[in-house]
């Protein structure tokens, strides 16, 4: 006899109400097949879904979880905020002080606006590199995500320097046609591009870690040429470090890379659960944003003071002793475990990590590239997947992205998952 689970029941229920019962399409299970789990309460390392199961957490909400669920630093911020007042459209301190803490951590920036999301940050950081230049032209790569803005939402042409097309229904061909997609990690291209149309290139935006296309670091000529051929032809270089930015290190992925980008976009972390993302760069680049200056953006809750207390209190528990060391080192623990583990088994698989974000990959060596990430064995992935959810390890439900851990994610964690997977290895052999 099957019995039907509440997360069965649920997702039965959400799929007449809500489009694929969801309100995120990855949480869909689309890739993985199977039902979403539904999830009921979190606390560190874990959460419990709709059948009081238990599994050890890897999403960490996309990011955001990083000093682990329901910390209680961060719940009794949120909840003294909340006593105050949730929202007011007018300006608070809080915000002061969380534009201060952004200045100071990230030194590429000077001046930042807060808003609600990252797709709102990209957005924004876009329209003010279009302002500033003049200039329509932008340059993305194959497999970053940025969030879900029409001049965005699109892959690689037909050929080098052919725009690109529309990935969504619904983006016209007159909003992607301005938008060069080229392949992550490949300098010449880049060269190209600004060798044949520098001068109308508005701006470059790419993840400089990569984790839409699982975990794929950039090599720093990349970056390096990047950066040099923006500066050489007045385009604006945008790191999106909504995913990485105080996830691979404090200062994020400029700071590990040592490179300093003109604008910056944030989020995820510096919410710590709540709704606030991020850019900024140079005050001089940001007084073309209104009031000031001929770029509008705006936003009813941007800046929302109970959001901005659990975003100010993560921001300071990540700047405890020895934070980054101990999130870096469960990350890697856990990707040489799997990795071992792999091995033993007779498993085609790697995995790879930088700071508290991983990559498992079911490929000799990690991708570096969209389509070397495409070329992985995603059917492996998707049982494997099932496997490890059965034993209570809940990793993105997709092949195509990163994992993180988050401070709770301890060695007796770690251990447990490596555990799991050396039982899933062997059904895989
Ligand atoms: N940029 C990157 C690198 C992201 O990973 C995401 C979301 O995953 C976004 C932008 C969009 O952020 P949001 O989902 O908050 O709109």
């Amino acid at each position: 006899m099957t019995t039907i689970s509440n997360n069965d029941t649920l997702f039965a229920r959400a799929q007449k109400t809500t489009p694929g019962g969801v309100n995120s399409p990855v949480r869909a299970f689309r890739s993985v097949g199977g039902t979403p789990r539904f999830i009921t309460r979190a606390d560190g390392p874990y959460f419990w879904d709709a059948d009081d199961k238990r599994y050890i957490d890897y999403i960490g909400s996309w990011g955001p979880a990083i000093v682990g669920h329901a910390h209680p630093q961060v719940v009794k911020a949120v909840q003294e905020a909340a006593t105050r007042g949730l929202s007011f459209g007018a300006p608070t301190e809080g915000e002061v002080l969380m534009a201060e803490e952004i200045c100071r951590l990230v030194p590429s920036i000077e001046q930042v606006r807060l808003v609600s999301s990252g797709t709102e940050a990209t957005m924004s950081a876009l329209r003010l590199a279009r302002g500033a230049t003049g200039r329509d032209k932008i340059v993305k790569f194959e497999g970053c995500y940025h969030g879900h803005a029409d001049s965005l939402l699109v892959k690689a042409g037909s050929g080098l320097l052919t725009f690109g097309n529309p990935t969504s229904a619904g983006v016209p061909e007159d909003f992607v046609k301005h938008t060069l997609v080229l392949d992550y990690n490949n300098v010449q291209q880049l060269e190209d591009a600004f060798a044949n149309m520098g001068g109308e290139i508005a701006c470059v935006i790419v993840e400089p870690v990569a984790g839409n296309m699982n975990l794929i670091k950039a090599s720093p000529e990349f970056l390096q040429a990047m950066r040099r051929l923006c500066t050489a032809h007045g385009a604006i270089l945008i790191f999106d470090e909504v995913m990485c930015g105080f996830r691979v290190a404090l200062g994020g992925a400029q700071q590990v890379y040592g490179i300093v980008p003109d604008l910056t976009a944030l989020g995820k972390v510096i919410g710590g659960g709540l709704p606030v993302a991020a850019f900024g760069g140079s005050a001089k680049l940001m007084s073309h944003m209104a009031p000031l200056g001929a770029v509008y953006q705006a936003g009813t809750l941007s800046g929302n003071p109970v959001a901005v207390a659990a975003g100010m209190t993560t921001l300071k528990l990540i700047q405890e002793d020895g934070f980054y060391e101990r999130l870096g080192a469960s990350a890697r623990r856990l990707a040489d475990g799997l990795t071992a583990a792999a091995k033993e088994a007779g498993v085609v698989f790697c995995a790879d990590a930088i700071g508290g974000m991983f990559g498992l990959y079911f490929s000799a060596t990690p991708p570096n590239n969209y389509a070397e990430m495409m070329a992985g064995d995603r059917e492996r992935f998707n049982v494997f997947f099932h496997h490890m959810l059965d034993e209570g390890v809940y990793f993105a439900p997709a092949a195509y992205e990163a994992g993180f851990v988050s401070a709770q994610h301890d060695d007796a964690v770690i251990d447990a998952t490596i555990e799991a997977a050396r039982r899933v290895f062997k059904k895989l052999a």
